[in-house]
């Protein structure tokens, strides 16, 4: 159920495996706006083996710099390559790399895709699933895969209960068309006033700002790093990043995956990785017979790339220590083995134990 990145990774591993499969999503096109932009070595190499070859289409081997207010050096990350031979970051336009996912959900044979139709009710029982379409028709399923987003009805209709928290600010997001040869690189301003992410994207070039006051005019913003009419901005979001999961994953006959079992803050990009490798794991359970330890494989991985976004949110977001933070951060980037560690991704840890 449900039919965006985390659906599509799994109706296409399923269909490859052999599973008759139905995919039900309520809209009829894939959302049209970047949303998720980063993949790790691991996220790349599962989205390569579900859709080859839509890692070329990747801002491939980026790395990320950590600057003061003053938009001095504090220190820069180069990911090291994977074990597949993947590097570390990349950067995606989501609706390209949807496109690619529902092409290759297309080519399998035991996949059938109902778009334009949601799911309106269901009731399980201990061989499977009788679910009620809102254009009223019914379909029975061994299982049914709530991969419906944060705001999940299967999750919410299963009586999960969904824990955790909101973030205490929200961010604006704005995505510019057009790439900016000058800003080529991932960047957290680390400024108390007004904490930044900006990165590269494919074809574009996206801002992030904590709002902790007044919102102030995107041109404002955007004045900082370029001239606001030399670019054109496609998007203007305010976002509340949350840190949330669901009690269980698995309940009976119904299984959560993606952002309805678990959404963090964007700040270590894993969010939409965390769906890949979920429904990669899944699919390979399902096609033996049943979830069997999927949860107990992937909550784990999810609860420590939690921590770790919130951990780079605290330190990106300090305010009054500020200084403190930015003295600290460059002791430890130049320390004798922390340096290097940090470096390399410091906790990040992208060996998921999924492939
Ligand atoms: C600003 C922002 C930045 C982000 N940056 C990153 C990043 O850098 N890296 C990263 O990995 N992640 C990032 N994320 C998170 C990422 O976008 C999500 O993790 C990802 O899109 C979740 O995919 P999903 O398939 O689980 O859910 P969704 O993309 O939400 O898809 C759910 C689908 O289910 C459908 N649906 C819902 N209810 C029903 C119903 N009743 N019947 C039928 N269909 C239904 C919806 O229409 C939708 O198509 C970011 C998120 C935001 C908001």
């Amino acid at each position: 159920m449900g039919y965006g990145p985390v659906g599509a990774v799994l109706a296409a591993r399923l269909g490859a495996l052999g599973v008759r499969t139905l995919v039900v999503e309520r809209t009829a096109e894939p959302f049209p706006l970047p949303r998720a932009v980063a993949a790790d070595d691991e996220v790349q190499q599962l989205l390569d083996l579900v859709a080859p070859g839509v890692v070329a289409d990747m801002l491939r081997d980026q790395q990320v710099r950590f600057l003061d207010a003053a938009r001095r050096p504090i220190g820069t990350i180069s990911f090291p390559r994977g074990a597949g031979g993947y590097g570390g970051l990349a950067f995606f336009a989501q609706p390209s790399l949807e496109r690619s996912l529902r092409s290759a959900v297309a080519a399998q044979e035991a996949v059938e895709v109902r778009l334009g139709v949601g799911l309106a009710s269901f009731r399980q029982d201990d061989d499977g699933v009788t679910a009620t379409l809102a254009d009223g028709a019914i379909v029975r399923a061994r299982w049914l895969v709530g991969c419906d987003g944060a705001s999940s009805a299967v999750r919410t209709a299963a009586g999960i209960a969904w824990r955790g928290r909101d973030l205490a600010h929200e961010w604006l997001v704005v995505d510019v068309a057009g790439a900016l040869p000058g800003r080529a690189q991932f960047t957290y301003t680390c400024d108390p006033a007004l904490p930044q992410v900006d990165m590269p994207l494919p074809g574009g070039h996206r801002w992030e700002w904590l709002l902790r006051g007044p919102v102030p005019a995107v041109e404002v913003l955007l004045a900082r790093d370029v001239t606001p009419a030399a670019v054109e901005v496609v998007r203007a979001a305010r976002y509340r990043f949350g840190a949330r999961h669901a009690d269980r994953w698995v309940q009976g006959r119904v299984v959560l995956a993606g952002d309805a079992a678990h959404t963090m803050p964007p700040f270590a990009g894993q969010g939409l990785g965390a769906g890949v490798r979920d429904a990669w794991a899944l699919a390979a359970r399902l096609a033996q017979g049943g979830p069997g330890d999927y949860e107990a494989l992937r909550a784990p991985h999810v609860a420590r790339m939690t921590r770790l976004s919130l951990f780079v949110g605290a330190v990106l977001q300090a305010h009054t220590g500020a200084a403190a933070r930015d003295i600290l951060l460059r002791k430890a980037f130049s320390a004798p083995a922390l340096g290097p560690w940090l470096s390399r991704g410091g906790p990040r840890d992208s060996r998921s134990g999924v492939l």
